[in-house]
């Protein structure tokens, strides 16, 4: 069921737990953890290697279900959707940004973008368009026909980032996505990418270990205890 954005959270996570299995004892990473992600929010999470930032993002982007405790995407429940309607659910409503850019090496940057568009249905021509738009808004007008090799670090990151939104998602997670880039280039691609979360109403949840951008966003979090923790 389809919900108005403005009302409920992107992102809503409820009491969500979970563990690992360490040998003769558990590991509690997430302990009925909370978190509220609202359009149009850039959100930093910042924690130590190790304190659960990914298995964070793995259970908000559908890619690990919690042992407890539920995910709600602009407030519907995922928690009982089947396998199919979690891969549905993940491919429309979630843009993922990685370390690494993950781009497909022999096509150019036009592509990479259009191609998620083209699985999703769209024709080859509106995939396109779509893509130069969002390739031109985050400054890559002069870019398009370069593969990955030919684009800088930040460039390359910038053509991710595009690639994660073209499909339209609600929600934006993203893994240290500068975590290999200079402090300058990193600053750039981060202001493309808040501008981005803004102007097209994403919800964006970004792990950094760089304080200065975390400083930027909207809120900061951090994971403390297994729980979710608003800093200042
Ligand atoms: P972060 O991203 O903050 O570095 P992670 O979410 O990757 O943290 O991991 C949190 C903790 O859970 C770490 O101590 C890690 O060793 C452990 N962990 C993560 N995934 C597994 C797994 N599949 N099996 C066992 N332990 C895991």
């Amino acid at each position: 069921m389809m919900t108005e954005a403005s009302e409920y959270p992107a992102l809503w996570l409820k009491d969500v737990s979970r563990g690992y299995a360490q040998g003769e004892t558990r590991l509690e990473i997430l302990i009925e953890a909370e978190m509220a992600l609202w359009p149009g929010q850039s959100v930093a999470l910042v924690a130590p290697s190790g304190a659960g930032k990914s298995t964070l993002l793995h259970i908000a982007g559908l890619l690990e279900k919690p042992d407890t405790g539920d995910v709600y995407l602009a407030g519907a429940s995922t928690a009982g959707m089947n396998d199919a309607a979690r891969t549905a659910a993940r491919r429309t409503e979630i843009g993922f940004v990685y370390q690494f850019h993950h781009l497909l090496a022999e096509f150019t940057a036009l592509e990479n973008v259009q191609l998620p568009q083209m699985i999703a249905g769209l024709a080859r021509r509106e995939a396109a368009d779509r893509a130069a738009q969002l390739l031109d808004y985050l400054g890559l007008g002069h870019r398009h026909a370069h593969r990955p090799a030919e684009l800088s670090g930040g460039e390359q990151q910038r053509v991710a980032i595009a690639r994660a939104v073209a499909n339209g998602p609600r929600v934006l997670l993203a893994d240290e996505p500068t975590g290999n880039l200079d402090p300058r280039t990193a600053h750039q691609v981060f202001s493309g990418l808040t501008d981005l979360v803004r102007a097209s109403n994403l919800a964006a949840l970004i792990a950094t270990h760089n304080m200065d951008i975390a400083a930027r966003m909207d809120r900061r979090v951090t994971l403390r205890d297994g729980k979710v923790v608003e800093l200042p």
